[in-house]
């Protein structure tokens, strides 16, 4: 494409595009102008750490050069439509299904996270013939009319009044429950009781699946107390409800692990995926299904498609993303360097501001409060959300952009989520900075 000039670029942004989740008077985007590793520079030459490896995508960082390589090659694979057979859709699916879980056999590939999940949820129904499904309050599963019913946070709002059969449970959320429990289990006991009632009430027979992020991410890092998701798994199966998992940020290395299931002891019927799949330098996503529900559609016919599915480019750059996983073992980095974040992150506690910490893997949240005494969030939950009335948590984004540490917040948690080939140098170069960042706020903005 012909070059054009930052200003140019501003212009035609301002006067042609409209960009998501913002009133756009007040959109102001920079240009990335280079990317390299786990840095990009802005338009003004600023350097950022990207501590947040952009939507939480980029895993192998900024311009990979094996990627770079491989754009080169793009066009040696004829593009096909998804009735065809490609050596990148077939090698991909082979790929992937080799890094699953051992009950997963095959993949749909849709074109990202949301339009994934809502084939997941036409899947699920296909299989069961029942229509409900249940999903969690602090979740987040995409902005399509059909991820939109299954979200349980403020984003959902904007698909209101919802899709009859979207029932929402809610979460363990250990940092902000008002009951006391004597340990980790019997957190979860509580919560899978009141999961298996609210089936009771709905009808067992009505619910074709329970969908869930099993930590969700953008909500907060909410790691699941212990035995949680186990249970999840028997009350799906006393009542025949598929379990499906939406690993589209969590999957890929994210916390430590392949898939964050990996870390549990339970294998999930369906698993959604994206992001980390081409770390985003191509879109795609997809449904990963059982043996059991691949065995299904040997005989039935899968009533759903995309122009797009298994498309010959995305599924090419996938495939070179998961060599370089496993060439740079880029899943034991990510496990690695989670130590050392999070050693870095329980050093926040000091603060006064700092709440609650939450890690695994190179996948964290920092929750930020007024008062740490009464846990008064920087930022007030439920149909406020996205306000931000005060300003706080805008402020406090803002002064981080302007030490140079790039990242975004979801209610009165600070993502931090960097690029996978992250070192233990650049992690306390990155966090010193974000330490600095919490000294000033507080002592000009907080207290
Ligand atoms: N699911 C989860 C867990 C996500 O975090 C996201 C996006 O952040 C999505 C689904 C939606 O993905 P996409 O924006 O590619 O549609």
């Amino acid at each position: 494409m012909e070059k054009v000039d930052v200003a140019q670029i501003k212009q035609m942004d301002r006067d042609y595009v409209l960009h998501s989740w913002a009133k756009q008077k007040s959109v102001h985007p920079k240009v990335i102008e280079k990317g390299e590793g786990i840095f990009f520079w802005d338009d003004e030459g600023k350097k950022y750490y990207d501590m947040c490896a952009q939507l939480v995508y980029l895993n192998v960082g900024h311009s990979h050069p094996k990627l770079m390589e491989e754009f080169k090659h793009i066009g040696e694979i004829p593009l096909a439509s998804p009735g065809f057979a490609t050596a990148s859709k077939a090698s991909l699916a082979k790929k992937i299904i080799d890094v699953a879980p051992s009950n997963m056999s095959k993949v749909f590939f849709a074109s990202g996270g949301a339009d994934s999940n809502d084939h997941a949820v036409k899947i699920a129904r296909m299989v069961t013939g029942r229509y409900k499904i249940f999903s969690r309050y602090r979740s987040y599963h995409g902005a399509t009319f059909g991820a939109g019913n299954l979200s349980g946070e403020g984003r959902r709002f904007t698909v209101e009044p919802g899709l009859p059969g979207f029932i929402k449970f809610d979460t363990p959320y250990m940092y902000r429950e008002y009951i006391h429990f004597e340990s980790q289990e019997a957190m979860s006991d509580y919560y899978l009781d009141r999961l298996n009632s609210q089936i009771m009430y709905e009808g067992p027979e009505q619910i074709a699946a329970i969908f869930m992020e099993p930590i969700p991410g953008s909500n907060g890092v909410l790691v699941p107390p212990k035995g949680y998701l186990e249970g999840v798994r028997k009350l799906c199966d006393n009542y025949g409800i598929l379990m499906i998992c939406d690993e589209v940020m969590s999957g890929f290395g994210r916390t430590g692990k392949m898939f964050a299931v990996d870390h549990f002891d339970f294998e999930p019927d369906m698993m959604t995926f994206a992001k980390g799949v081409t770390c985003g330098y191509s879109p795609l996503g997809g449904v990963i299904v059982s043996r059991e529900i691949a065995d299904y559609f040997d005989d039935h016919v899968l009533m759903t498609g995309l122009t797009y599915s298994g498309h010959t480019v995305s599924t090419q750059i996938g495939c070179v993303t998961m060599d370089i996983y496993n060439d740079e073992h880029l899943i034991e980095h990510s496990a690695a360097m989670g130590n050392i974040l999070a050693a870095r992150l329980e050093k926040l506690r000091r603060f006064d501001s700092v709440g609650d910490v939450r890690y695994i893997g190179l996948f964290a949240a920092v929750e930020l409060v007024k008062d740490k005494k009464t846990k008064d969030p920087l930022i007030a939950y439920g149909m406020d959300y996205g306000k931000d009335k005060v300003g706080l948590m805008t402020k406090f984004i803002g002064m981080l952009s302007e030490y140079g540490f790039y990242t975004y917040s979801h209610e009165s948690s600070v993502i931090i989520a960097p690029p996978l080939i992250i070192t233990e140098e650049q992690i306390n170069e990155a966090m010193n900075l974000f330490e600095d960042v919490l000294t000033h706020f507080e002592k000009t903005v907080l207290f």
